[in-house]
């Protein structure tokens, strides 16, 4: 996603774009992620400001790329509890909450605004800014778009299955040996903490990225509509926007959602399919496998909010993304002369992919 988003930014900057990819087609966080354009659970100041600007962009982009599936949907937070009910209140009570498209809800008016919900909750906050892409389309959508606008002669050219192996001022060499030349070489690796992004994020005391795992899944097609996508209480917990007094108030979460340090994040998918997760592993290395244990906690949970059984799994994957360990929103730095290191957006890349290029840029 940002090594799309800095090319469709350098092409809008004028410039002439070469573009490598180590795979046939991406593989990495950016086709793993919900999709989710998700501005409700920024923190106030910066953090916010940029997901704003990157869901403005987004819109944008989708009014001249319909393939990237944008749906300005907004996002249904879920509390079950009434400590998680009074977090929400604190929550739509902040100064910002009207940037933010927060409005807090009971549960028939939850369930007016989205009446797939037939489950039990006590109330809900409708994150009105929040929206949706296809991870799964979005990439070669945008490349269609910048071939279509200018093609391989006038501008952007797709390298796929070339793994840059090597940096030198204003050039990088691909695994075949092959260099290539530009004003500005962007290196976009993600979640690849090694190779030609590997000494320049090795810090002597703290490193300035860490790597995180999350497990996913999808259902088959679930019968109703889902007019929003939808968050549990516990995503509470994640989003430094619920960080509140009311935060500190909420019991301990569930064992099996503790131990996998889940929340429920759930989006319906075009085919009605329901992309559901995540969980959070930060130690590594990584487990190889899949735990079932995680995947029985966020189905019971969809479960009881939907007030339906769900369809049965169709697919589970995990993704690991690149995250900013300081105080940063993500990692930017010139590693030679002419060449820009952009990578650890964390779990807000997807959000702020086109604003993180803009920046870039400007
Ligand atoms: C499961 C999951 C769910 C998420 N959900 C969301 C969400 O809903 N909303 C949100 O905002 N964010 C979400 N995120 C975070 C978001 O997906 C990432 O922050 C974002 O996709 C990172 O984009 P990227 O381009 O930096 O990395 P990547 O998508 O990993 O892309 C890096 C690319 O570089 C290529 N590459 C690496 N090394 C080389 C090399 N040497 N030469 C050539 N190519 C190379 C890789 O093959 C890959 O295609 C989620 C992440 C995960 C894992």
């Amino acid at each position: 996603m940002l090594g799309t988003l800095h090319a469709i930014a350098a092409r809008r900057a004028g410039l002439d774009v070469v573009h490598l990819e180590r795979e046939p087609e991406p593989r990495g966080a950016s086709v793993r992620n919900f999709g989710l354009i998700w501005v409700s659970g920024r923190a106030a100041g910066p953090e916010l400001s940029l997901a704003l600007r990157a869901r403005a962009c987004w819109e944008e982009l989708a009014a001249q790329v319909p393939g990237t599936g944008f749906r300005p949907h907004g996002s249904l937070t879920l509390a079950t509890s009434q400590a998680e009910l009074g977090l929400l209140r604190e929550a739509a009570a902040l100064p910002d909450a009207a940037d933010r498209g927060y409005q807090l809800l009971d549960a028939p008016a939850a369930r007016e605004v989205n009446p797939a919900l037939r489950g039990n909750f006590a109330g809900a906050l409708y994150g009105r800014k929040d929206a949706i892409v296809e991870p799964r389309q979005v990439l070669p959508a945008l490349r269609r778009h910048l071939l279509a606008s200018g093609g391989q002669a006038a501008g952007y050219s797709w390298l796929p299955g070339l793994e840059a192996g090597q940096i030198a001022p204003h050039a990088v060499r691909d695994h075949t040996g092959q260099w290539h030349r530009g004003d500005l070489v962007v290196v976009c690796t993600g979640a690849a903490h090694t190779g030609v992004a590997g000494p320049h994020l090795a810090g002597y005391q703290r490193q300035p990225v860490r790597r995180v795992r999350l497990q996913m899944m999808q259902t088959a097609p679930f019968g109703s509509r889902l007019t929003t996508s939808l968050a549990d209480g516990d995503s509470l917990r994640y989003y430094p926007a619920y960080d509140l007094p009311g935060l500190r108030q909420l019991p301990p979460q569930a064992p099996a959602a503790a131990a996998a340090r889940a929340q429920l994040l759930l989006v319906q998918r075009p085919d009605g399919s329901l992309t559901i997760g995540d969980t959070h592993d930060y130690a590594e290395p990584f487990p190889f496998d899949l735990d079932e244990g995680a995947y029985d906690h966020l189905r019971g949970q969809a479960e009881r909010l939907l007030g339906s059984p769900l369809p049965r799994t169709e697919r589970r994957w995990a993704g690991v993304y690149s995250q900013a360990t300081g105080p940063e929103l993500y990692h930017r730095s010139q590693i030679a002369p002419g060449v820009v290191l952009v990578t650890g957006p964390g779990g807000r890349g997807m959000t702020c992919a086109p604003a993180i290029a803009e920046e870039t840029f400007s």
